[in-house]
C-alpha cells in the first residue's frame, strides 16, 4: 500500500502557473483520513513524499512516520523525469532525499517517480537512484500508457544489476493478465473508476498470481469533501468557468467510492511496506537490466 503524498491544490497551481504556493489545510484532513483507514485495517504503508510539500508540512511527515509508516521519496518538483536532463534529475531527486531524511532524522530507501516517469527513454534514472544510495524503486508501469509505462517490462518485483555497476530492486506497479489483456489495477483512477463488482474477482486473481500487489493512492482521493482544481490558484489567475467545471467533474467522478474500495482491498489482501518487500528481494540473484 503506497501513498504518493502530494497536495492537489499546490500541484495544479504549479502545473498551470509554475508557482508553488503553500498548501491549504486540505492536506491535513486528507492525511488524517488515510492514517485512520490504515490504523483501522492494521496496514503499514509507504508514503512517497513530494519535496515541494515536505518543505511546508514537515510536521505531517513526522506524524506519518511516528504512526509506523515508511517514508520514501517522490522527488522535489513533480516534473515528468523524461523532461529533465541527467544533472537536473539527479538534483531534483537528491534534494528531496536530503530534505526528507533531515525531517525524519534517518535514511530513506525508496523512490517513486512523478507520473511513473521512468520509461525506456530514461532508464538511467535507476543508475542515479543507486548512486544516491537508494535500495528500491517503484516507478515502472509495465504497460505502455499515454504518459508512462514500458510494454513488456517484467511485472514481477526483481533485483536488477544496472549498466553503471549498481543494483536496485524494482517494484513495478501492478497489472494483471485477464482475458488476454494486461489490466492496470494499481490504484488511483484505475481503482476509482473500477466497478465494485470487479473487486472480489480482482482480489482472487491477485492471490492466485502470488505477486505483491503494488497499490498507489493519493491523499486527495480519500477526501470526504469535493475537491476543486482551482483551490490554490493565485489571486486573479483562474480557468474559464467551463474548464473549471469540466476538470472538477473529472477529478471528483466516483471519488466517494475510493475509500471503501481501498478498505476492501486492505482487508482482503495482506500488505507490508515497500522496504519490507525490497528487503526480501535484494539478496536474490540479480537480473541484468536491459534497455
Ligand atoms: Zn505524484
Amino acid at each position: 500500500m503506497t501513498v504518493d503524498w502530494e497536495d492537489f491544490g499546490q500541484l495544479h497551481c504549479w502545473y498551470q502557473f509554475e508557482t508553488v504556493p503553500a498548501p491549504r489545510g486540505d492536506i491535513e484532513r486528507q492525511t488524517d483520513t488515510v492514517l485512520e483507514l490504515l490504523d483501522e485495517t492494521g496496514v503499514h504503508a509507504t508514503f512517497f513524499v513530494l519535496g515541494m510539500l515536505a518543505r511546508h508540512r514537515p510536521d505531517l511527515i513526522k506524524k506519518i512516520h511516528a504512526a509506523g509508516h515508511e517514508i520514501a521519496v517522490h522527488g522535489t518538483s513533480h516534473v515528468h523525469l523524461t523532461r529533465l536532463d541527467r544533472t537536473s534529475a539527479m538534483r531534483d531527486i537528491g534534494d528531496a532525499i536530503r530534505l526528507i531524511s533531515d525531517i525524519i532524522g534517518g535514511p530513506v530507501f525508496g523512490f517513486r517517480a512523478p507520473i511513473f516517469s521512468i520509461t525506456r527513454k530514461n532508464l538511467y534514472v535507476l543508475d542515479l537512484l543507486a548512486e544516491l544510495g537508494l535500495e528500491y524503486d517503484s516507478s515502472i508501469f509495465p504497460k505502455a500508457m499515454s504518459r508512462y509505462g514500458i510494454d513488456g517490462f517484467d511485472p514481477e518485483p526483481r533485483n536488477y544489476s544496472l549498466p553503471e555497476g549498481g543494483q536496485i530492486v524494482e517494484l513495478p506497479l501492478t497489472v494483471i493478465p485477464w482475458c488476454g489483456w494486461n489490466w492496470p489495477v494499481a490504484g488511483g483512477g484505475y481503482v476509482r473508476l473500477m466497478p465494485r463488482l470487479m473487486l472480489n474477482p480482482m482480489v482472487k486473481k491477485l492471490k492466485k498470481l502470488g505477486r505483491p500487489y503494488i497499490l498507489y493512492t493519493h491523499p486527495y482521493e480519500f477526501d470526504t469533501q469535493p475537491i476543486d482544481i482551482a483551490s490554490n490558484f493565485p489571486e486573479g489567475r483562474r480557468f474559464s468557468p467551463w474548464r473549471r467545471r469540466a476538470m472538477n467533474f473529472k477529478w471528483n467522478l466516483f471519488r466517494g467510492t475510493f475509500r471503501d474500495k481501498t478498505r476492501h482491498l486492505l482487508k482482503n489482501l495482506s500488505f507490508s511496506t515497500c522496504k519490507e518487500i525490497a528487503d526480501e528481494i535484494k539478496n536474490s540473484p540479480c537480473t541484468r537490466l536491459l534497455g
